[in-house]
């Protein structure tokens, strides 16, 4: 035994020897000023070697930080979920051994100020409480290698001054935002890492292999997921959130390896302007702490000039809007173990301190303004009650429950109160149906939340978003909505969410009948095709056994499946229930309109769908693509990487999706193949500049409206500022739809809402009924858009359908399926999965 510690001894040494310039002391990160518990174990103890001298995995991490709260009476750890992948969402509880055994008092002590009746409460000896989360982008490792320092701090220090922060404070940790993302890129660090620490930009290490670490497992940004909350991760963090209303929420980020570090507040006139002005004022006197701290270790900074407050679902907004202050912390990126930059060589373990440095200032920052930051989230939430509305918000779908029940479910994430309808009402034109519509009245304790998540806001102070600029729920939902509902029309309030089973279906002789307009009817659709079962969907309206059917109306035969009757039937029954939707039996194929047996019902073929993914492919629009046909719909969808293209037997698919193109992707060989492919039958569906490859190889004919901009008064100062005006960051248009087109089917208004990010305007075709989707003549409901786009927008078409040989190409300039809670157009690309061969 002893000699096998002195081997892993000797073996440790060596490599850390190895590691040569790499090699690092705690001393370098910890204050020296204060003495170490013995009895605490060091990450090194751990991990085999001192945080900045490898890229921590996720796997390595979780394990320091249990062993560290078995260890200390100064924490606890709990798991709140799993990703995509398998990984402990943890969250490490930091404060003093009686505060611990009081927190459970101490906590619902604190939610209360966000309460009414906050008023008797005393902040004075209240402890404040501070979210400190780590490298939600996973490649942004210095956040999460830092927090193993911060932990071993919160559980090593000694001292008067620890006793004292811990005595004040809760700190929730969450010691990876991403988990998924951070052991990716772990990985490719570690592995391209040479025993001699190659600091040239240019080497392998500092160049990740696609898609990087950012992302989450279906590569998400879940830094833009705090509003919509549709992924595991933001999950968990949003009921911590509510479980605590942390008082500071940092979010330590990396940005550009030439960069120094920054700290919040952002530009001042790109806040949201829900966001109280003393918030900005707080985040000020905050970073006065970070500046004295970053000062005093001679770490250079830079605050209010990059960076804004203006999106909700970013972590360092999100606090702003729910009573506290979020920081963002952005440090130069060594992206790998060393890299030469303009500021000489930025090493990994600087970075680290730098972040960690920012940890601690942080909650140097929370004891010097406990009080005050108290009484600022009490007074947000006093004010907020103050400027209650009367009355109600209304939203609901008469055909499809689904979509409204997840919007629904996205706000009770939110804690939103929402009530049932007493009963069926019609308002602004919408009829609200029991059982399909939700009732959220205003006077809550979230209202400035609501009104966030609800508005339809399109004058802005500045110009200029660093991420979107409007994100109105009703509309990415695609609901039926009102905010003039009374209050009366409120059933009772929904404690447990659960959506309604659907009918059971009854056995048919004829046919089965299932209207296309439920959120999940793809889903069915898929399991039914797949399975080997015939499936029509039919043209045109209907109406049969006194029951009207609009287009789009799947219909399924009995005779001649290859299942029996009875079979058939109780199989139908449980694609109903697994997808939840109604599904009707009928006896007799003799209609009012097209009858059960006509032409206009158009045989499908089961989807066998792939994606184009890859080096030159945006990332994002692939990955919620992924997520949709992979988690929502129960669908395969292959991922044929761009470099594999040349070899692939393209055969095998009936959909190729190509989703936004960067550059040249795509070579020559490839692009004919493609081509012919299509020709022979194969539906190609592409988007946004796709566009622009689709008329390059003359697979669509498309005719672009073109936009000029000259500069005039415009100085070298203002140049970015002028050309930023002209980017549409992301904003919400209104088209008009011909219902009866294949593109449409499912839908029952004669309007959509689109999201889109791209500047490309497509003018309309001269044949009407080729424009099946397009918008209206005063397209913009929200969002920023400059006047020259403005001009050129109106009824432009976001939808290009061309028949080609046997086979169909298919384009959106928008995004149909953004961030994952744009459920109101999914079902958009599902038609042209499909449909995409009757259009
Ligand atoms: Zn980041």
């Amino acid at each position: 035994m002893r000699l096998l510690l002195v081997l892993i001894t000797l073996l440790l040494s060596s490599l850390s020897t190895l590691a040569q310039s790499g090699k690092v002391d705690m001393d370098y990160y910890l204050p020296t000023d204060v003495t170490y518990n013995p009895n605490i174990p060091t990450p090194e103890s751990v991990l085999g070697y001192t945080p900045g001298e490898w890229h921590v995995s996720h796997d390595k991490l979780s394990e320091y930080m249990r062993t560290l709260a078995a260890a200390s009476d100064r924490m606890t750890i709990e798991s709140r979920g799993t990703t995509f992948e398998g990984r402990p969402i943890l969250l490490l509880t930091v404060t003093s051994p009686s505060n611990h055994s009081n927190i459970e008092n101490i906590r619902k002590e604190h939610v209360k100020l966000v309460e009414d009746g906050s008023a008797s409460l005393s902040t004075s000896n209240m402890p404040i409480v501070v979210y400190q989360g780590m490298s939600i982008h996973g490649n942004e490792p210095s956040g999460a290698n830092a927090g193993l320092i911060a932990a071993y701090y919160l559980a090593a220090a000694q001292g008067p001054k620890i006793d004292a922060l811990l005595d004040n404070t809760i700190i929730l940790f969450d010691p990876s935002f991403n988990p998924d993302g951070l052991q990716r890129f772990a990985y490719w660090a570690n592995t391209n890492k040479s025993i001699n620490i190659n600091a040239d930009p240019q080497d392998r290490e500092y160049d990740e292999v696609w898609p990087g670490g950012r992302t989450n497992h279906y590569w998400f940004d879940m830094n833009r997921d705090w509003l919509p909350v549709q992924l595991p991760e933001s999950r968990a963090r949003i009921k911590t959130f509510h479980n605590w209303y942390p008082n500071i929420l940092t979010d330590h980020h990396e940005m550009g390896s030439n960069s120094s570090f920054f700290f919040q507040p952002g530009i001042q006139s790109r806040t949201h302007p829900l966001t109280p002005a003393l918030n900005q004022e707080l985040t000020k006197q905050i970073g006065n702490y970070h500046a004295a701290a970053l000062d005093k270790i001679g770490s250079f900074y830079y605050t209010e000039e990059s960076f804004d407050d203006f999106y909700y679902g970013k972590g360092s907004t999100f606090p702003d809007i729910n009573g506290g202050i979020g920081i963002l912390f952005e440090q130069g990126s060594s992206r790998g173990h060393a890299q030469e930059t303009e500021n000489g060589l930025l090493e990994f373990p600087f970075t680290i301190r730098n972040q960690f440095t920012a940890i601690l200032s942080t909650l140097e920052a929370a004891q010097g303004m406990r009080k005050q930051l108290l009484d600022y989230q009490r007074d947000f939430f006093k004010n907020a009650r103050g400027e209650k509305g009367s009355g109600a918000y209304a939203f609901g779908s008469e055909k499809d429950a689904g979509s409204a029940y997840h919007l629904a479910e996205v706000l009770k994430r939110h804690q939103i109160k929402v009530h049932e309808v007493a009963q069926d009402f019609s308002q602004d034109g919408a009829n609200f149906k029991k059982g399909m519509s939700y009732i959220v009245p205003k006077n809550q304790r979230q209202s400035r939340l609501i009104k966030a998540m609800f508005e339809k806001r399109t004058t802005f102070q500045d110009s200029l978003f660093y991420d979107i600029s409007a994100w109105s729920f009703p509309l990415s939902f695609g609901v039926d909505f009102t905010e003039n509902a009374s209050l009366s029309k409120a059933g009772n309030e929904i404690q447990d969410l659960k959506r309604k089973p659907a009918p059971a279906v009854g056995t048919s002789t004829y046919a089965y009948l299932m209207e296309w307009h439920d959120y999940y009817t793809p889903k069915a659709l898929n399991t039914i095709l797949n399975k080997g079962i015939r499936a029509k969907v039919g043209m045109q309206k209907f109406s049969v056994e006194g029951i009207s059917y609009d287009y789009g109306t799947i219909m399924i035969p009995v005779q001649n499946q290859s299942l029996n009757k009875q079979e058939l039937a109780s199989f139908i029954n449980e694609v109903a229930q697994d997808a939840n939707v109604t599904i009707k039996a009928v006896s007799t194929g003799l209609t009012e309109g097209i009858d059960l047996g006509s032409n206009q019902f158009r045989a499908l073929e089961p989807a066998r769908v792939a994606m184009i993914v890859g080096e030159g492919i945006n990332p994002y629009d692939a990955g919620e693509m992924w997520h949709l046909f992979d988690t929502r719909y129960n669908m395969r969808i292959t991922k044929i990487d761009t470099k594999d293209l040349g070899r692939a037997d393209l055969s095998r698919y009936t959909d190729i999706i190509l989703p936004n193109l960067w550059g040249n992707a795509i070579n020559k060989g490839n692009t004919d193949k493609i081509k012919q492919w299509v020709r022979s039958g194969g539906t190609l569906i592409g988007y946004k500049n796709v566009a622009n490859w689709f008329e390059r190889n003359k697979m669509l004919d498309i005719d672009f409206v073109k936009t000029k901009n000259p500069a005039k008064n415009v100085s070298f100062e203002q140049r970015r500022d002028f050309t930023g005006a002209q980017v549409i960051g992301g904003a919400i248009f209104e088209a008009k739809q011909d219902r009866s087109h294949p593109i449409n089917f499912g839908y029952t208004g004669d309007k959509v809402s689109l999201f889109r990010n791209t500047t490309l305007f497509i003018k309309a075709d001269s044949t009407s009924y080729k424009n099946p989707i397009q918008y209206t003549k005063s397209p913009l409901q929200a969002g920023y858009i400059s006047k020259i786009n403005l001009k050129a927008i109106p009824e432009t078409r976001p939808f290009v359908h061309q028949s080609t040989g046997r086979g169909e190409v298919i384009l959106f300039t928008d995004n149909t399926n953004f961030r994952a809670f744009w459920y109101g157009t999914n079902k958009l690309l599902m038609n042209a999965i499909f449909f995409g061969s009757e259009m």
